[in-house]
């Protein structure tokens, strides 16, 4: 019988892909983390669902698909909990988790839905703006002290003022916990950095000469109420149109008691692209990047602020907490590789729009 960093080359590969904005930031908190989620690629079998970033899922698959899009979303959402019932009757829900998921896909799809259509009512888009892009992958390079650096992000919008012909990348926020979260640290954090770095690599390539000025933020907070199809909202006092108006009644309420329910919120960029603390940051996010997949080399967050960030015990905590000889069973039972990995895969979606809890 071999060893077991014998079986960790044989069975786990160091997939050098680009460094989307979540393995950044991955990175720049726990060295280890990245080692798992972006070098290995490993993530769990079965995941705690996570209602708000279910909702904030669908509303950027919404704003992607338009207001006539609704039909095809549910449509992916039906398959989806087909999905979940086959895998729970097969017996693969040990932990209940699939079942949990099943339970609140659908709910976390009405909160969507209910939110896309009034923020389509209150923020008419200007006639002035032009949508240059929508959820747009930007595959670049940026150059740090080890040479190039491949980075991958995905923009939810980037807009053109035709008055003056300045460019704004444009991210919408769905959030449980108050605008504040949101927006403390927002211009120097690495999503806001690297999505000007991805935007500007955009224009580049697509010949455009604009100017990159700015970031607007969409910021949403998600309904505390739920549709209530056989209650609240029968279908003879209006169905899912009555549940709406009851979300704008609610938003109405909060925004009365001086809560931001709804906004936007433009901030100009101040300070350099490659401001040097931000260039620090790349040059050893491509120092981990690089680096042999030595799990002694990676270290462990010994602060522990993110092995429970968003209120969630980190996912790779099982290997954290045990010996390396237990490992390989470890990993054959709770992880699969990420999306990514096969040929003809699509993006993992955690790699565009972050691992938070919010998005
Ligand atoms: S459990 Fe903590 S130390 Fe381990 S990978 Fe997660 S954040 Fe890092």
């Amino acid at each position: 019988m071999g060893t077991t960093k014998e079986w960790l080359d044989e069975n786990l590969k160091d997939w050098k892909k680009p460094v989307s904005t979540s393995s950044m930031t991955d990175g720049l908190g726990c060295a280890r983390k990245f080692l798992y989620r972006s070098k290995w690629r490993l993530k769990p079998r079965i995941s705690p669902f996570t209602p708000n970033a279910s909702v904030g899922k669908y509303l950027h698959r919404l704003q992607e698909l338009g207001p006539d899009g609704v039909d095809t979303l549910r449509e992916e959402v039906i398959k989806t909990h087909e999905k979940l019932l086959k895998e729970i009757n097969q017996g693969g829900d040990l932990t209940g988790e699939l079942s949990a998921k099943a339970h609140q896909i659908g709910e976390t799809l009405d909160k969507a839905i209910a939110i896309a259509r009034i923020y389509w009512e209150v923020v008419k888009p200007a006639e002035y703006i032009e949508i240059l892009a929508r959820e747009q992958t930007v595959e670049s390079k940026v150059l740090t002290v080890r040479g190039e650096l491949p980075v991958l992000n995905r923009i939810d919008r980037i807009d053109r003022d035709s008055r003056n012909g300045s460019v704004w990348v444009r991210d919408t926020k769905c959030t449980g916990q108050g605008f504040d979260s949101v927006l403390t640290g927002y211009t120097w954090c690495v999503q806001c950095r690297m999505y000007r770095v991805a935007t500007r690599s955009w224009l580049t390539i697509s010949g455009r000469s604009d100017k990159l000025v700015g970031f607007i933020l969409d910021m949403i907070t998600i309904p505390g109420i739920k549709y209530c199809p056989t209650t609240k909202d029968k279908p003879e006092d209006g169905g899912f149109n009555h549940y709406i108006q009851r979300v704008k009644e609610w938003y109405k309420e909060h925004e009365e008691k001086g809560e931001e329910m709804m906004t936007s919120m433009a901030i100009q960029y101040t300070e350099p692209l490659f401001h040097p603390e931000f260039v620090s940051k790349l040059d050893l996010i491509h120092t981990l990047w690089a680096m042999d997949p030595d799990p002694v080399q990676f270290e462990r967050d010994q602060t522990k602020t993110h092995c429970f960030a968003y209120r969630r015990k980190c996912p790779y905590f099982d290997l954290c907490n045990s010996d390396v000889s237990a490992w390989p069973s470890t990993i054959e039972q709770r992880y699969e590789l990420r999306p990514g990995t096969k040929e003809g895969d699509v993006m993992d979606k955690e790699d565009e729009v972050g691992s938070g809890g919010d998005d």
